[in-house]
């Protein structure tokens, strides 16, 4: 039978390696529903190769441009943020593939895990600010919760090696970024070209602003103690520059199991969509003759403060991940705007974390009105303050 799919965030980076997955995946694989911010050209054009049932466009402006262009086509466009939830909830739907960037992807997200549906989450933003949610409707409803991250994707597929009492701890990999080897003040510097400037990942413009922070590493250190039930003292980062091997588990008779292959996202995706099974894919193939070496050394969390910090606001829980995430996508909005130096968007989480009165046991509405504080104290921050922080 045809699975059903919902990809939200189909014009992202994740979003067109999805459709490319899917489409070498058919007739098995079908995209009913797709949903994207503001890109018009590209949706549109997305929507007339696709077909799909369902179309929202979340910025209601585009959606009107949109609904003109599709005249004709028999595609209903829709608008607003609301429609990615009724597009996440709907009956006819069996996969929805969260791609969506940062935590405006929270409230679809829950609305699948509520409704008893398969997940595949890329977006990892609303794992880290409403892992306990997420991970509690989920288990409520009988949703399955999928990792697309390709670390997790690796931890995922390792960890069929033993059972969960058996993992010790789990490695996650990470490339270190563009700044690996740059040094602190140069880094503190760096323009938006050099930081968006990935060595092995092409990704979009905010996850790539993180990796080079390895503020992407510290989310990515949350999101794996929500989708493993882990203990943030059984999660480790190696910097692998290669990125081949895509993280590992450890088990408690010392048996280290790893995933590895190439840069390529479109593997992930696939393995989420056909779990348990695996097909045929368009994934490119893995040479290691001619690779010759893989190399690892430990990360510098004096250099990269936002990892050090991802590991404390782990073990704070409640609203620390919260302020951390939000505070990181608004000074990330800033840098790429070019209004704050690179060095400035660990600051503002920092100082955000220090201002704010944290808190426990958190509704979704207290997790979005702290999100909502966090963004307002950055840009307090840099109104009462903008030279402080850019001479930072
Ligand atoms: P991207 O910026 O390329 O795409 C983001 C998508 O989200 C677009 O389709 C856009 O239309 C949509 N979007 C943006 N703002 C929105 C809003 N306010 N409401 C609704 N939709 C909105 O991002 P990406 O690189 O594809 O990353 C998507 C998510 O996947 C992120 O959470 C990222 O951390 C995660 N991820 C990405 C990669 C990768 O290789 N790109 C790897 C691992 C995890
Ligand atoms: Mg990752």
């Amino acid at each position: 039978m045809t699975k059903k799919v919902a990809i939200l965030g189909s014009t992202g980076s994740i979003g067109r390696n999805a459709l490319e997955v899917i489409g070498a995946l058919a007739p098995a694989f079908e995209v009913v529903a797709m949903t994207a911010h503001s890109k018009v050209d590209l949706f549109c054009q997305q929507v007339r190769a696709v077909r799909p049932k369902y179309a929202a466009m979340t910025d209601s402006v585009a959606a009107q441009s949109c609904r003109k262009r599709l005249q004709g086509t028999g595609v209903e466009v829709l608008s607003g943020p609301n429609r990615l939830v009724e597009i996440a909830s709907l009956d006819e739907v069996d996969i929805v593939l969260c791609a969506v960037v940062g935590a405006a992807g929270l409230p679809a997200a829950l609305a699948v895990a509520k409704a008893g549906k398969t997940v595949a989450i890329a977006n990892k933003e609303p794992l880290v600010i409403a892992g306990e949610l997420l991970t509690e409707a989920a288990r409520r409803s009988g949703a399955t919760i999928l990792p697309v991250d390709s670390e997790h994707s690796a931890v995922f597929q390792a960890m069929q090696a033993g059972s969960a009492a058996e993992v010790e701890k789990v490695i996650l990999t990470a490339s270190g970024g563009p700044f690996r080897k740059t040094d602190t003040a140069h880094m503190q510097r760096a323009t938006v070209e050099q930081a968006l400037n990935h060595p092995t990942w092409t990704m979009g413009p905010k996850i790539t602003i993180d990796s080079a922070s390895m503020m992407n590493k510290a989310l990515e250190v949350i999101e794996a103690v929500w989708l493993f039930r882990l203990s943030v003292d059984q999660i480790d980062v190696l910097i692998h520059p290669e990125s081949v091997v895509h993280s590992m588990v450890e088990f408690v008779d010392g048996s280290v199991i790893a995933q590895l292959g190439t840069p390529d996202m479109r593997l992930p995706i696939q393995y989420a969509l056909t779990y348990p099974r695996r097909v045929a894919g368009v994934a490119d193939r893995l040479r290691l003759d001619r690779l010759g070496k893989l190399t690892f050394e430990p990360p510098d969390l004096k250099k990269f403060r936002a990892l050090a910090l991802g590991f404390e606001v782990a073990r704070r829980g409640g609203s620390a991940p919260v302020v951390f995430n939000a505070a990181n996508e608004a000074a990330v909005e800033a840098f790429l705007a070019g209004r704050i130096p690179f060095g400035a968007i660990v600051e503002l989480i920092e100082h955000c974390l220090d201002v704010h009165n944290e808190r426990t046991h958190l509704s979704l509405d207290d997790l979005l009105a702290i999100d909502d504080w966090s963004r307002q104290e950055v840009a307090r921050r840099l109104a009462d303050a903008p030279q402080t922080v850019a001479q930072k």
